[in-house]
């Protein structure tokens, strides 16, 4: 057999030396079935001697149809059966033919009819529906008759046994192929080659696999065995060199130097390619002599095997891009979960879990492009690994957030946020950045998903407190989290359930006393009747997303009111409708704005949305386009809340917006405190600066109401002119204050 060292596969096959192979496999089993003791003795008197397709004959005798089904079901890999049609009835052969094809399921064995005399043959539909190979008259009996007659039915048998052994090797390797897929590593991979190809072949998993040892990087030429299977799983991890079996060591080899595949009588060495340097070889011993195995299958073996190995390698880099970030370069939430997984099962003593977050990522990364982002991002990676140890585990998470894991006493809040209070230098100029930070102790914590969890609790927590903050895990907190989590689930329950309803607060026109017109508002009422207050139940509503669902219903519902109030006659009504930040983001907006618009058949004039200056965070420029689109479309814009929470007037100068909305709390404050007071009076110049109308909320007593007039505010909204209240509720107060 011709061959190179670079061919996928050479098989070599070995002398089999006929003392080797047992009497057995060297023979074609024939069955003579006749009732006539005469036509055995002539059948075995013609056939002496004779060899077909290679092989000796080993003839076998039955004298009844009985008889020759009892031994056919004991007797595996009998090729052809000479059978008698009358016996023990006239019937009695084709009865037993019938039994064969039906009852005992031999498909491949090849049956030959004898007869006594032409009139006996079986009718030619018989002959097809039983698969019956020949019929002939025990007068045509002729050494040279039953000599070609027997070959043919052998060659067939023959080839229908391997078609069915290639059926089964095929079935074995797609299934093989499939679980290898599924394996952890070469070692594994390589016990599973021991079990398939011997299951393969058909024997018991004994013998061994061997791979070039790429662990040892001094001596890449040393093979070890990798993966043993029955008398020789005491071989594991054994040099090559060291196994005490002379004649496989010498297989193993061979096959791995040169890359080749041998058969031979008891035993099978494979060569696996998966590159031109790298293979590995699997060595594989029977008790029995090895049957006759199609070659060709063996190839295709190898080659499936060998793609899979390929597969194990490309498995074991997803594995660890599975954890580690390729970015920054540091371990990710996988590996962090893992770690701390594996601290716990330590027992880590005063050890905790940090997390860290930039603040305002997303908005410097708008402000100042992504590759300053991701400078930024690998900045903060290598300052967090260079001033920790190697005890401190460090990974990044998601996006802008990172996470630390050790000893408490080296990562309290203190030390942590040190870090960041001297700036970044990135493209030589200075960047101050500050984070957010959420401690979890492990203490008590039954895995790494859980400490991690409580972490991101605590790190939420400090983000809701602003930027800069640090909040450590406790079970007070932790409790809260649970009643959020508990909340909102409560809140897509009532939300589904259509439980949630809508109350509109009407604004007046200070100057003229007029209404103008109203903010809608949600409300919540629990089947007991408690009502959720907003201020709780939106933030929930926010954070999960779920305010999006909300609004989509909401806006149209109270376009649809307002379509009402002007049918009533309140023509220039005006509805105010809080929309929050993740709305403003889904790109859809526009479209359901206008959509939502236009089914109601109200004028875009009519309708002003309340934002915070918040929405400049997460990108100043594409908000700035939306507005400005939803503005020329004559939407009025409102900025609500302000001077709490992100206030800048950056944003306050670029935002554009039609109206100004003084915050409850400052309004509140006027009646006690003078501070108060002048923080109003202030936003109110702010607004007539900026030429916009001010509007203040929380107006409670006509003194205030007063007050806010002389500070040049243009409309109010308050318990003293009215408490939000339904559709009905509002139509009978316009009635009354119109
Ligand atoms: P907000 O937008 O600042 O709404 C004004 C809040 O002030 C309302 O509280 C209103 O009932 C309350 N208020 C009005 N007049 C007075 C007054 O004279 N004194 C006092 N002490 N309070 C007054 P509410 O309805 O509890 O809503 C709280 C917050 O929940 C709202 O504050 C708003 O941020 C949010 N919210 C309410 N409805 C929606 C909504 O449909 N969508 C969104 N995104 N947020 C909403
Ligand atoms: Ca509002
Ligand atoms: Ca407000």
């Amino acid at each position: 057999m011709a061959h190179s060292a670079d061919d996928d596969l050479i098989f070599i096959e070995e002398d089999r030396s006929p003392d080797n192979i047992a009497d057995v496999d060297a023979c074609w089993r024939i069955l003579i079935v006749d009732d006539d003791r005469d036509v055995h003795e002539a059948t075995e008197f013609a056939l002496s001697g004779v060899e077909i397709l290679g092989r000796r004959l080993h003839l076998m005798h039955a004298y009844s149809g009985r008889e020759a089904l009892t031994v056919l079901e004991r007797e595996p890999d009998i090729a052809v059966a000479l059978l008698d049609v009358v016996m023990e009835s006239d019937d009695a052969g084709l009865k037993t033919v019938v039994a064969i094809r039906q009852d005992l399921m031999l498909l491949n064995l090849r049956i030959i009819l004898r007869t006594g005399q032409p009139g006996q043959a079986p009718e030619a539909d018989t002959i097809a529906r039983y698969d019956i190979n020949d019929y002939k008259t025990k007068s045509e009996l002729t050494h040279s008759r039953l000599y070609t007659t027997l070959t043919s039915a052998i060659r067939s048998y023959n080839q229908l046994q391997r078609l069915d052994a290639s059926r089964r090797g095929l079935e074995k390797i797609v299934a093989a192929s499939n679980q290898f897929i599924a394996e952890k590593g070469l070692h594994s991979f390589a016990e599973g080659v021991i079990t398939q190809l011997a299951s393969l072949i058909g024997i018991a998993p004994e013998g061994l696999v061997c791979a070039a040892s790429s662990d040892d990087e001094d001596h890449p030429e040393q093979f070890r065995v990798i993966a043993a299977a029955g008398r020789y799983s005491h071989l594991i991890q054994q040099r090559l060199e060291e196994i005490d079996n002379l004649h496989i060591a010498q297989s193993l080899n061979q096959a791995l130097r040169n890359h080749y595949s041998t058969v031979g009588s008891r035993d099978i060495t494979l060569y696996f390619r998966k590159n031109a340097e790298e293979g590995f070889a699997a060595y594989i011993e029977s008790a029995e002599p090895i049957r006759e195995v199609d070659q060709h299958l063996l190839e295709i073996f190898c080659t499936n095997i060998a793609l899979c190995a390929k597969n194990i390698d490309l498995v074991n880099e997803l594995r660890r891009d599975a954890l580690v970030d390729r970015q920054v370069g540091l371990p990710n939430r996988n590996a962090l979960v893992l770690e701390l997984d594996r601290r716990l099962a330590e027992g880590a003593h005063n050890e905790v879990v940090a997390l860290l977050d930039i603040d305002q990522f997303a908005a410097t990364n708008d402000m100042l492009g992504h590759p300053y982002g991701d400078a930024l991002l690998t900045a903060t990676a290598q300052r967090l690994r260079a001033l920790f140890d190697n005890s401190v585990f460090v990974a990044r998470l998601a996006g802008d957030a990172f996470a630390l894991a050790g000893q408490g006493r080296f990562l309290d809040t203190a030390t942590i946020q040190r870090l960041f209070a001297h700036p970044f230098l990135i493209d030589e100029i200075d960047h101050p950045v500050s984070v957010c930070l959420g401690i979890a102790p492990l203490d008590g914590c039954s895995n790494g998903q859980d400490a991690l969890k409580n972490a991101y609790v605590a790190l939420r927590r400090a983000k809701a407190l602003g930027i800069g903050q640090s909040v450590t895990f406790s079970p007070e907190i932790g409790q809260s989290a649970r009643e959020h989590t508990l909340l909102l689930r409560d809140l897509r329950i009532a939300f589904e359930r259509r439980e949630l309803s809508i109350v509109y607060q009407p604004q007046i026109d200070l100057a003229s006393g007029k209404v103008i017109g109203a903010e809608a508002l949600l409300r919540w009422q629990r089947a007991d009747g408690e009502f959720v207050p907003p201020d709780r139940f939106i933030p929930i509503a926010e954070q999960s997303g779920l305010i999006v669902s909300i609004g989509r219903w909401m806006l149209p519902e109270v376009l649809r009111s307002l379509k009402r109030l002007q049918a009533a006659g309140h023509e220039q009504l005006r509805m105010a409708v809080n929309i929050s930040s993740i709305q403003l983001r889904q790109p859809s907006f526009l479209d359901f704005v206008n959509n939502s618009l236009a089914e109601a058949g109200v004028a875009p004039e009519l309708l002003e949305l309340e934002i915070t200056e918040s929405v400049a965070l997460e990108g100043l420029d594409a908000m700035v386009a939306l507005l400005d689109k939803l503005r020329s479309q004559g939407i009025r814009i409102a900025i609500d809340d302000f001077g709490t929470g992100y206030s800048s007037l950056n944003y306050l100068a670029r935002l554009p917006f039609d109206h100004l909305k003084i915050d409850r709390s400052f309004v509140l404050s006027m009646d006690t405190s003078e501070r108060g007071a002048r923080i109003v009076r202030t936003i109110a110049r702010l607004g007539s600066e900026l030429e916009v109308k001010t509007v203040a909320e929380g107006v409670e007593n006509q003194e205030i109401g007063q007050r806010l007039h002389a500070f040049g505010c243009g409309a109010v909204q308050g318990y003293h002119y009215a408490h939000p209240m339904d559709e009905a509720s509002l139509l009978l107060w316009l009635a009354e204050h119109r």
